[in-house]
């Protein structure tokens, strides 16, 4: 994933190499949502906001959700990670 759009064809999805992603350790999910059985990937206008709800309804349960980020927004991405950070999970430390 992390070569798409660096060493091979396609746009940026992610700025994790392997085994530096939350999704390693099981504490990172990602969702679409389902509109008459076809996918809304997109992010803007109406569908936006709809994302923007998705979002605080994982962080009424607790989840932090990457739609907020400023660095990589990515609106399809959740996780709760009990405020470890990466490293802490590569050294071995689970929640
Ligand atoms: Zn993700």
């Amino acid at each position: 994933m992390y070569a798409q759009g660096r060493t091979i064809k396609g746009k940026i999805v992610t700025n994790a190499k392997g085994g530096q992603s939350f999704h390693n350790y099981k504490v990172a999910f990602d969702i679409v949502i389902m509109r008459n059985g076809k996918p809304v990937w997109n992010t803007t206008g109406e569908d936006g906001k709809l994302w923007k709800k998705v979002g605080e309804i994982g962080e009424s349960c607790g989840l932090e959700w990457a739609g907020r980020w400023q660095k990589f927004k990515e609106y399809a991405h959740f996780q709760y990670t009990k405020g470890l950070t990466l490293a802490d999970f590569q050294a071995g430390k689970t929640i």
